[in-house]
């Protein structure tokens, strides 16, 4: 679990209203951060007074977000009780549209997803608004908690403080008021984000240890498009309007084997995304005897890990395109670590070699050493991402 910056989170929670709540935020937060831990060491490290600890500890008991588990070791009178973050219950509804699949799923205070519903994405922007609304209503009617939270993770333009969805390039989609009507049909707040901010933001609470003891790192979203999510300082960076750390437009060349969801042949994305590995794949076998009818992006990482040359070379030349661009965030934004999901990883080591490279520039260029690094979230973390959005705000720190 991320180890968040308390001292940050103590001066940083100006939302919530009463000094009551904030001090709840930072209390449960002790707990997520360091349980087991006892009433004493919370009001030790918080230097909050034991009293205002013991009534916080009750009312998140009540409120089943903590429970008791176990007596620590005594110091002199009654062994200390222990508290750890309450599994299982329902705190997050997580919404995770991509450009093939729709998930909407259930998640606790610890990010466990405890239940989930994947379906096709339409490019019919009224048929996912309905299918999201109904979805999300029934697992909000079936957890029901005044509690819960929505948050979403799409790929697109996102003005998270708004809460506004500007574009979604993938299908065109402008303006879309999903979140308005998300609220209004299940009483629930929702927070929305870019896709590639999202999977910052797991990378930050969940991510391998390297990266959760980072302050500034970047995630680049391989998918059908890139997206890349910034961390500065502990911080999502965001830019004006949302719109920062959108490298996967930024030019590689002038011809690309695709076109980036923007239309041009210039950008990055349009270089070292999946579906430019797909067409480099395609353009090899049409030469060859094999039919390319029903390949994507998983039957290519497939056929590379087992080294059928067609989609090594597919591979590697999309990585060397990946490695370009991140030299480029390398050179501008210095990062300790760079950090790649989607599920060009799965081949990590057969283009891994085409990254490093990158690595190494910088490196002789004089700058310091940035660590390159698989994701280590699996196959869904956009998901988790969309799951931390609600784990942060009740958190209070990002
Ligand atoms: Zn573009």
């Amino acid at each position: 679990m991320k180890r968040i910056n308390l001292q940050r989170a103590r001066t940083q929670i100006a939302r919530p209203t009463t000094i009551r709540d904030i001090n709840k935020r930072i209390v449960l937060s002790y707990v997520r951060d360091r349980a087991p831990i006892s009433r004493a060491d919370i009001a030790r490290e918080t230097e909050l007074h034991r009293s205002t600890v013991s009534m916080i500890i009750d009312d998140l008991l009540a409120d089943e977000l903590i429970v008791e588990m176990g007596s620590g070791v005594s110091t002199g009178g009654r062994r200390p009780t222990l508290f750890e973050l309450k599994s299982g219950k329902a705190t997050a509804i997580a919404i995770d549209l991509t450009p093939r699949l729709t998930t909407v799923a259930v998640a606790d205070l610890a990010g466990n997803i405890l239940e989930k519903e994947t379906f096709s994405t339409s490019p019919d922007i009224e048929f996912m608004t309905s299918q999201i609304i109904d979805r999300t209503k029934r697992l909000a009617e079936k957890y029901g908690d005044e509690d819960l939270q929505i948050g979403m993770s799409v790929p697109g333009l996102v003005d998270q403080r708004l809460g506004k969805i500007f574009h979604i390039p993938y299908f065109d989609w402008r303006d879309w008021d999903i979140c308005q009507r998300l609220e209004e049909a299940t009483g629930l707040p929702v927070i929305v984000e870019n896709d590639a901010n999202a999977t910052a933001l797991a990378e930050l609470w969940f991510g391998h240890e390297k990266i959760r003891k980072t302050d500034t790192f970047v995630t680049v979203l391989v998918g059908e498009g890139i997206g890349t999510g910034i961390i500065f300082d502990g911080q999502v960076y965001r830019g004006e309007k949302g719109a920062g750390g959108e490298f996967g437009h930024m030019i590689a060349g002038d011809d690309a084997p695709v076109e980036c969801s923007c239309g041009s042949r210039e950008c990055w994305e349009a270089y070292a995304s999946e579906n430019a590995a797909v067409e480099r794949y395609r353009q090899r076998i049409k030469s060859s005897e094999m039919k390319g009818n029903d390949i994507d992006m998983q039957s290519i990482v497939e056929l590379a890990s087992n080294g059928e040359k067609h989609a090594v070379e597919a591979i590697r030349e999309t990585g060397k395109y990946l490695g370009n661009g991140i030299s480029n965030l390398i050179v501008g934004l210095s990062p300790q670590v760079v950090v790649v999901s989607g599920r060009i990883t799965k081949a990590w080591d057969t283009f891994a070699d085409q990254l490093y490279r990158v690595t190494e520039r910088s490196v002789l260029a004089g700058l310091p050493p940035t660590d390159l690094m698989p994701s280590s979230l699996g196959d869904a973390p956009t998901l988790i991402g969309a799951c931390c959005l609600v784990l942060a705000r009740k958190f209070g720190s990002v």
